[in-house]
Protein backbone atom coordinates (compact mmCIF):
# COMPACT_ATOMS: atom_id res chain seq x y z
CA UNK A 1 0.00 0.00 0.00
CA UNK A 2 1.90 3.57 -1.08
CA UNK A 3 0.02 6.17 1.39
CA UNK A 4 -0.14 9.51 -1.21
CA UNK A 5 -1.87 12.30 0.47
CA UNK A 6 -2.70 13.00 3.85
CA UNK A 7 -5.33 15.94 4.93
CA UNK A 8 -5.75 17.06 8.56
CA UNK A 9 -8.34 19.33 10.21
CA UNK A 10 -8.60 20.18 13.72
CA UNK A 11 -6.45 16.99 15.01
CA UNK A 12 -3.90 17.78 17.92
CA UNK A 13 -1.79 20.69 16.63
CA UNK A 14 -3.33 20.77 13.81
CA UNK A 15 -6.02 23.10 13.89
CA UNK A 16 -5.56 24.88 10.53
CA UNK A 17 -6.28 21.99 7.44
CA UNK A 18 -2.94 20.85 6.73
CA UNK A 19 -2.69 18.88 3.53
CA UNK A 20 0.61 16.80 3.15
CA UNK A 21 1.48 14.99 -0.48
CA UNK A 22 4.15 12.00 0.37
CA UNK A 23 5.41 11.85 -3.17
CA UNK A 24 7.17 8.32 -4.02
CA UNK A 25 10.62 7.49 -1.67
CA UNK A 26 11.87 8.59 1.01
CA UNK A 27 10.25 11.53 2.81
CA UNK A 28 11.37 13.33 5.51
CA UNK A 29 9.71 15.19 8.08
CA UNK A 30 11.80 18.04 9.73
CA UNK A 31 11.14 20.84 12.39
CA UNK A 32 11.95 22.27 15.98
CA UNK A 33 10.78 20.17 18.97
CA UNK A 34 7.19 20.10 19.64
CA UNK A 35 6.32 21.48 16.09
CA UNK A 36 4.09 18.09 15.64
CA UNK A 37 6.31 16.06 13.64
CA UNK A 38 4.91 12.73 15.74
CA UNK A 39 1.20 14.14 15.87
CA UNK A 40 1.51 13.25 12.11
CA UNK A 41 2.49 9.71 12.41
CA UNK A 42 -0.01 9.52 15.22
CA UNK A 43 -2.76 11.22 12.69
CA UNK A 44 -1.84 7.95 10.06
CA UNK A 45 -2.16 5.08 12.76
CA UNK A 46 -5.65 7.04 14.01
CA UNK A 47 -7.19 6.94 11.02
CA UNK A 48 -6.24 3.34 10.23
CA UNK A 49 -8.62 2.67 13.19
CA UNK A 50 -6.18 3.25 16.45
CA UNK A 51 -8.24 2.30 19.36
CA UNK A 52 -5.49 2.91 22.33
CA UNK A 53 -5.75 6.75 23.43
CA UNK A 54 -2.62 5.57 25.25
CA UNK A 55 -0.68 5.14 22.24
CA UNK A 56 -1.56 8.34 20.80
CA UNK A 57 -0.31 9.95 23.99
CA UNK A 58 -3.47 10.57 24.88
CA UNK A 59 -5.74 10.29 28.10
CA UNK A 60 -9.28 9.88 26.24
CA UNK A 61 -9.54 9.60 22.61
CA UNK A 62 -11.70 13.37 22.35
CA UNK A 63 -7.94 14.54 23.85
CA UNK A 64 -6.63 14.54 20.14
CA UNK A 65 -9.25 17.12 18.92
CA UNK A 66 -7.16 20.13 19.24
CA UNK A 67 -7.58 21.72 23.06
CA UNK A 68 -7.52 25.39 22.11
CA UNK A 69 -4.19 27.79 23.17
CA UNK A 70 -4.24 31.11 25.31
CA UNK A 71 -4.98 32.64 21.96
CA UNK A 72 -7.34 29.91 20.39
CA UNK A 73 -10.64 28.32 21.37
CA UNK A 74 -10.99 24.53 21.17
CA UNK A 75 -12.61 23.08 18.46
CA UNK A 76 -15.60 20.51 18.29
CA UNK A 77 -14.29 17.88 16.24
CA UNK A 78 -11.23 16.22 14.53
CA UNK A 79 -10.85 14.69 11.17
CA UNK A 80 -7.75 13.04 9.07
CA UNK A 81 -8.27 11.73 5.72
CA UNK A 82 -6.16 9.00 3.56
CA UNK A 83 -5.31 8.86 0.07
CA UNK A 84 -3.69 5.54 -0.57
CA UNK A 85 -3.54 2.90 -3.25
CA UNK A 86 -3.29 -0.73 -2.72
CA UNK A 87 -1.52 -3.32 -4.44
CA UNK A 88 -3.60 -3.46 -7.67
CA UNK A 89 -3.57 0.70 -8.32
CA UNK A 90 -7.63 1.10 -6.81
CA UNK A 91 -7.81 4.10 -4.85
CA UNK A 92 -8.75 4.22 -1.71
CA UNK A 93 -10.01 7.05 0.17
CA UNK A 94 -10.02 6.71 4.29
CA UNK A 95 -11.69 8.84 6.92
CA UNK A 96 -12.16 9.75 10.49
CA UNK A 97 -13.88 11.64 12.44
CA UNK A 98 -14.53 12.40 15.93
CA UNK A 99 -16.73 14.83 17.64
CA UNK A 100 -17.37 15.93 21.17
CA UNK A 101 -19.55 13.53 23.10
CA UNK A 102 -20.82 11.53 19.64
CA UNK A 103 -17.19 9.59 19.09
CA UNK A 104 -15.50 8.35 15.61
CA UNK A 105 -17.31 7.90 12.32
CA UNK A 106 -15.21 6.62 9.42
CA UNK A 107 -15.66 6.23 5.96
CA UNK A 108 -14.15 4.36 3.06
CA UNK A 109 -14.36 5.96 -0.32
CA UNK A 110 -17.35 7.86 0.54
CA UNK A 111 -19.36 5.34 2.41
CA UNK A 112 -19.67 4.78 5.65
CA UNK A 113 -18.33 2.00 7.23
CA UNK A 114 -17.51 0.52 10.74
CA UNK A 115 -14.16 0.61 12.98
CA UNK A 116 -13.44 -3.11 11.97
CA UNK A 117 -14.07 -2.74 8.26
CA UNK A 118 -10.82 -0.01 8.52
CA UNK A 119 -8.52 -2.40 10.50
CA UNK A 120 -9.61 -5.30 8.45
CA UNK A 121 -8.40 -2.94 4.99
CA UNK A 122 -5.54 -2.10 6.11
CA UNK A 123 -4.57 -5.78 7.67
CA UNK A 124 -5.50 -7.20 4.45
CA UNK A 125 -2.64 -4.96 2.52
CA UNK A 126 -0.01 -5.71 5.69
CA UNK A 127 -0.37 -2.69 7.41
CA UNK A 128 -2.54 -0.54 9.83
CA UNK A 129 -2.51 0.86 13.19
CA UNK A 130 -0.60 -1.47 14.84
CA UNK A 131 1.79 -2.18 12.39
CA UNK A 132 5.63 -2.69 12.85
CA UNK A 133 6.12 -0.65 10.08
CA UNK A 134 5.05 2.57 12.11
CA UNK A 135 7.37 3.05 14.46
CA UNK A 136 7.09 5.65 16.74
CA UNK A 137 9.69 6.95 19.12
CA UNK A 138 11.07 4.71 21.76
CA UNK A 139 9.81 1.15 19.95
CA UNK A 140 13.09 0.16 18.38
CA UNK A 141 13.83 -1.04 21.68
CA UNK A 142 10.72 -2.53 22.15
CA UNK A 143 10.88 -4.62 18.82
CA UNK A 144 14.49 -6.16 19.81
CA UNK A 145 13.17 -6.81 23.28
CA UNK A 146 9.89 -8.34 22.00
CA UNK A 147 9.00 -12.07 23.51
CA UNK A 148 8.85 -14.99 20.76
CA UNK A 149 4.69 -14.75 20.46
CA UNK A 150 4.83 -10.89 19.97
CA UNK A 151 7.53 -11.25 17.26
CA UNK A 152 4.90 -13.98 15.56
CA UNK A 153 2.15 -11.60 15.54
CA UNK A 154 5.01 -8.82 13.82
CA UNK A 155 5.51 -11.44 11.41
CA UNK A 156 2.09 -12.56 10.83
CA UNK A 157 1.15 -8.84 10.20
CA UNK A 158 4.00 -8.39 7.47
CA UNK A 159 2.60 -11.43 6.00
CA UNK A 160 -0.98 -10.04 5.94
CA UNK A 161 -2.49 -12.33 7.62
CA UNK A 162 -3.34 -10.88 10.57
CA UNK A 163 -7.20 -9.97 9.38
CA UNK A 164 -7.56 -13.77 8.97
CA UNK A 165 -7.38 -14.04 12.75
CA UNK A 166 -10.26 -11.39 13.37
CA UNK A 167 -12.27 -13.24 10.73
CA UNK A 168 -11.84 -16.48 12.46
CA UNK A 169 -13.01 -14.92 16.12
CA UNK A 170 -16.00 -13.82 14.13
CA UNK A 171 -16.53 -16.99 12.60
CA UNK A 172 -16.32 -18.93 16.16
CA UNK A 173 -18.21 -16.24 17.57
CA UNK A 174 -21.12 -16.76 15.04
CA UNK A 175 -20.42 -20.99 15.46
CA UNK A 176 -21.27 -20.40 19.03
CA UNK A 177 -24.43 -18.54 18.67
CA UNK A 178 -25.79 -21.27 16.23
CA UNK A 179 -25.11 -23.75 18.35
CA UNK A 180 -26.43 -21.94 21.65
CA UNK A 181 -30.02 -21.53 19.21
CA UNK A 182 -29.93 -25.34 17.73
CA UNK A 183 -29.20 -26.52 21.19
CA UNK A 184 -32.48 -24.22 22.26
CA UNK A 185 -34.73 -25.77 18.93
CA UNK A 186 -33.53 -29.35 20.00
CA UNK A 187 -34.89 -28.55 23.86
CA UNK A 188 -38.48 -26.81 22.34
CA UNK A 189 -38.57 -29.87 19.98
CA UNK A 190 -38.40 -32.63 23.06
CA UNK A 191 -41.54 -30.62 24.62
CA UNK A 192 -43.71 -30.66 21.44
CA UNK A 193 -43.14 -34.59 21.48
P1 LIG B 1 9.80 16.31 19.25
O1 LIG B 1 10.76 16.67 18.18
O2 LIG B 1 10.11 16.96 20.56
O3 LIG B 1 9.52 14.83 19.39
P2 LIG B 1 7.40 16.73 17.64
O4 LIG B 1 7.69 17.62 16.49
O5 LIG B 1 7.30 15.27 17.37
O6 LIG B 1 8.38 17.01 18.85
P3 LIG B 1 4.74 16.49 18.65
O7 LIG B 1 5.02 15.64 19.84
O8 LIG B 1 4.15 15.84 17.43
O9 LIG B 1 6.05 17.29 18.26
O10 LIG B 1 3.75 17.70 19.00
C1 LIG B 1 3.62 18.14 20.30
C2 LIG B 1 2.77 19.39 20.26
O11 LIG B 1 1.43 19.06 19.95
C3 LIG B 1 2.79 20.08 21.61
O12 LIG B 1 3.02 21.45 21.39
C4 LIG B 1 1.41 19.85 22.14
O13 LIG B 1 0.94 20.92 22.91
C5 LIG B 1 0.61 19.78 20.84
N1 LIG B 1 -0.65 19.03 21.04
C6 LIG B 1 -0.82 17.72 21.30
N2 LIG B 1 -2.12 17.42 21.44
C7 LIG B 1 -2.79 18.58 21.26
C8 LIG B 1 -4.18 18.95 21.31
N3 LIG B 1 -5.15 18.06 21.53
N4 LIG B 1 -4.49 20.25 21.10
C9 LIG B 1 -3.53 21.16 20.85
N5 LIG B 1 -2.23 20.90 20.79
C10 LIG B 1 -1.86 19.62 21.01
Amino acid sequence: MQIHRLKLSGFKSFVEPAELRIEPGLTGVVGPNGCGKSNLLEAIRWVMGETSAKSLRSGGMEDVIFAGTSTRPPRDFAEVVLHASDDRDEELVVTRRIERGAGSAYRVNGRDVRAKDVALTFADAATGAHSPALVSQGKIAQVIAAKPAERRAMLEEAAGIAGLHVRRKDAESKLRGAEANLARLEDLMAGLD
